[in-house]
């Protein structure tokens, strides 16, 4: 193992305690927040600890801003702003790049070269769409009347991001609410605020006007509540676990915000006998491998046809055992890092070990790696039925779980036998039978012979308990917007 040596800006970031970024200021807090590097189990650095004051007064500065110059700026001015970010993102990905895999654990390559790369290009799909958001003329049955819409940024925007992308997360939901003429407060996750407080210094770098982009470290039971229950926040954006977007809701009663959620998963991925077995195999592994299976969207329920299903087991196995782990900065090239927080890799480890106790099989990993961090081996399991708590709970981890099935029917009702929704797939060589997949799974995103794909200009979010709204496409635009119809006479 070799350790990159941290480019200078990031050392000199982490050197003392940054602070939270509201308006142009900078701002020290008595109680700081430990930044841990998952990858050692040691300090990273402290960032300044936002509580309830501080989501008030990073509240003001996002109103301030709007009603000031953020709200009569011209489309062509906003638009403008965020390709400057964009670009501003890509050149500085290296910094990005190590900020998350110091934070996060995720290979620094990995964090440089997907994460910032494509952070940078959502913001620039949104940079275009400023000048495209229109009403439209209806043609009321009134006479003498007309009657046009106005479609309008919802106004103050409060942004709760998870860790498994710090940067990626942050863009997904700031580009579009940026791009609709809203002004923000982002509350990163706890364990990961550091890419957040670099991108609001380069937001106002670029020309953002101060106070459009606040970000405002914290934990979520304080500063993430106090933001979900904020009067004077008009709108959450909320990526995270499904019970925390249900105290999300719970919270925006008193002003009745409005909420778009982002929640978990838990994707069904079929595997039929006609599939094109090398790529199905190679696409299921990373469809739940990628990103140390630290993602909603992972494909952790994988229904393996009755008739291969001791080949596949075989291969994925072997396959896991292969992969190669290490610390997020470590310059030799490895597949994966740790997961995030010693509460999460011993959450893992016990869902392991829940199976294991109902008779399900490991055939590769299930046990904790290394002695320091929090690495967790690839683990597959087979033998696991749907009953068990494996095939039902999220997860979130690299443990891909084996079902399998006899015949269609049987395992599409299977598949949606879940409260969650938010994606799911398959892999077969029969026409007809993608066109039932895609009438039948309910999800909002299905990945049939591919897994994993996202693009900003494609929506993306859940059914049922996976959450409500949309983000990416001309979707994201109307999840932070609102329309007011105006007559006439
Ligand atoms: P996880 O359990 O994986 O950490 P969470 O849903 O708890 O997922 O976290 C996602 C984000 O939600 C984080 O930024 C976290 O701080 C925030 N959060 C957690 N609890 C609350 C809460 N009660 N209100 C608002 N935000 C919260």
């Amino acid at each position: 193992m070799t350790l990159l040596t941290p480019h200078k800006d990031v050392s000199a970031f982490l050197a003392s305690p940054q602070g939270l970024r509201i308006g142009d200021a900078r701002i020290e807090t008595s109680a700081l927040l430990d930044v841990i590097d998952p990858s050692f189990d040691t300090l990273a650095t402290q960032v300044a600890l936002g509580g309830a004051d501080d989501i008030d007064h990073a509240v003001a500065a996002a109103r301030a801003a709007l009603e000031g110059p953020w709200g009569s700026i011209t489309t062509h001015d906003r638009g403008q702003l965020l390709w400057r970010l964009a670009d501003a993102i890509e050149e500085n990905k290296q910094i990005f790049g190590e900020l998350d895999a110091i934070d996060n654990g995720k290979p620094m390559h990995v964090a440089r070269d997907v994460d910032a790369v494509y952070s940078a290009r959502h913001f620039r799909y949104f940079a275009g769409w400023p000048s495209k958001i229109e009403g439209r003329t209806i043609p009321v049955s009134s006479p003498g009347k007309m009657n046009f819409t106005k479609v309008e940024p919802v106004g103050v925007c409060g942004l709760i991001t998870p860790w498994n992308y710090p940067t990626l997360m942050m863009a997904w939901k700031l580009a579009p609410a940026l791009a609709a003429g809203n002004t923000i407060v982002l509350k990163p996750a706890e364990q990961t605020p550091l890419s957040a407080l670099y991108l609001a210094d380069l937001a106002l770098k670029v020309g953002f006007p101060p106070g459009v982009i606040n970000v405002v470290p914290g934990f979520g039971r304080d500063a993430g509540a106090a933001l979900a229950a904020h009067p004077g926040v008009d709108k959450v954006g909320f990526t995270g676990s499904t019970e925390t977007g249900r105290r999300i809701i719970e919270g925006s009663v008193g002003n009745l915000k409005k909420i778009s959620l982002e929640l978990g998963g838990k994707a069904a991925n079929i595997l039929f006998d006609d599939a094109d077995l090398d790529k199905a195999i190679e696409g299921s592994f990373w469809a739940l491998f990628g990103n140390n299976g630290q993602s909603c969207t992972a494909g952790a329920r994988l229904f393996v046809h009755r008739s291969i299903k001791e080949q596949v087991a075989d291969r994925l196995a072997e396959m896991a055992k292969a992969l190669s782990v290490g610390p997020g900065m470590d310059t030799t090239a490895h597949d994966l890092g740790p997961v995030i927080s010693r509460p999460q890799m011993e959450k893992v480890l016990n869902y392991i070990q829940a199976g294991r106790a109902r008779g399900a099989e490991v055939i590769a990993g299930g046990a904790q790696q290394g002695d320091s961090g929090y690495f967790v081996a690839p683990t597959v399991i087979q033998s696991v039925t749907d009953d068990m708590t494996i095939a039902r709970e999220e997860i979130f981890g690299p443990v891909l779980c084996l079902l399998d099935f006899e015949d269609e029917d049987e395992v599409i009702a299977r598949a949606n036998d879940t409260d969650f929704g938010l994606a799911a797939g398959g892999w077969t060589r029969d026409v007809s039978r993608v066109m039932r997949l895609s009438d039948q799974l309910k999800a909002g995103t299905l990945w049939i012979n591919t897994w994993g794909d996202t693009d900003a200009a494609s929506p993306f979010g859940g059914m049922k308990q996976s959450g409500y709204g949309r983000e990416m496409g001309e979707e994201a635009i109307a999840l932070y917007s609102q329309t007011k119809s105006v007559w006439l006479g």
